[in-house]
């Protein structure tokens, strides 16, 4: 039975019920929230009122996206997890470079170190302070998979490292990796970097590929195995949710609805309830689902995108160790 590492432990993939496969349920600190204040979500309570809504509307699994550096809380999650009881898998890895200040040791270390690192952190438990030194602290809560992330139409050298670094730990632990495609580009590129190292497609999932709503292109990425992620719910400053809706048939129509994945991507206290703003991290399950099968989506591909989809996503891939 494939497995998937949650935040307080491994759990049968078969188990993940509903899925939003990219989410933020805490971001602590760190130059993030300088360049943005925005992101900073950092009151507990707050989100467990989020994630008791979200488990409210049937959801029962949620991927936490903030990986080292970017105010990442393994406690925190771990807490958050127990007590609302929606299961929370964790990302070790990297964020796009722009989030990190140049005396980060992301540009310092070889990749084989930084590998070594994101390996400790699914095998022993992550470091509660994303290694930012002296001491590493490890939390009991362990990550599920390995973060990657590129800028616009681009992939720098400092991200080149952070790929095979990545590709070093899901050789090692057979971890699934997540990367993020800013407005959806280089989806196809990150996967030639990875494949390169010794990553098969199907254990990659890109991020935000529906902001280059591009049917064409997500069925060719689609093709080679890989899982694409959507995450326009209730973001309509982007595009009114009929394109999402029209991408998605598509998909379905091009009988690749098997590599699909929702999200919510809320990072924002202004799109939190509990801080006051909207849509709030309940939405796509509250108002996107009921609107998809209104506009003529089964119940069963409903379900392939929620359920099953990200159940072989976020599984652990058998390792020859
Ligand atoms: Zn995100």
């Amino acid at each position: 039975m494939p497995s998937v590492r949650t935040v307080t432990g491994d759990v049968e993939a078969s188990t993940l019920g509903i899925t939003d496969s990219h989410d933020h349920v805490m971001i602590r600190n760190g130059l993030i929230l300088i360049r943005e204040p925005d992101f900073r979500l950092d009151n507990v309570e707050k989100s467990m009122q989020e994630l008791r809504d979200f488990r409210s509307f049937g959801g029962r699994t949620m991927v936490d996206a903030a990986p080292i550096g970017v105010g990442r809380d393994p406690d925190s999650l771990r807490l958050i997890s127990v007590e609302t009881g929606v299961q929370i898998i964790a990302a070790t890895g990297f964020h796009k470079t722009v989030y990190y200040l140049d005396s980060h040791w992301r540009f310092h270390y070889s990749v084989e170190e930084i590998g070594k690192l994101f390996i400790d952190e699914i095998l022993l438990g992550m470091d509660q302070n994303g290694y930012d030194g002296p001491l590493v602290k490890r939390s009991l809560a362990k990550a599920g998979v390995i973060k990657i992330a590129s800028d616009y139409q681009v992939i720098d050298r400092a991200t080149c490292v952070a790929i095979e670094a990545a590709a070093i730990a899901h050789r090692a632990t057979g971890a699934p990796i997540l990367t993020h495609t800013e407005m959806g580009t280089m989806g196809l590129e990150q996967l030639r970097l990875l494949e390169a190292h010794g990553v098969p497609p199907e254990s990659v999932i890109l991020s935000h590929m529906d902001r280059n709503p591009d049917l064409f292109l997500h069925s060719e990425i689609a093709r080679t195995g890989a899982f694409l992620e959507y995450d326009g719910p209730g973001r309509v400053k982007y595009y009114p949710e009929s394109t999402l809706i029209g991408l998605i048939r598509g998909m379905f129509e091009a009988g690749v609805g098997g590599q699909i994945l929702l999200g919510g991507d809320v990072a924002r206290r202004s799109y939190w309830k509990s801080y006051g703003g909207g849509p709030g991290l309940a939405y796509c399950l509250e108002h996107f689902l009921p609107r998809l099968r209104r506009e003529g989506l089964s119940a069963a591909e409903i379900d392939q995108i929620m359920i099953d989809n990200p159940a072989r996503a976020f599984s652990f891939r058998r390792t020859a160790s």
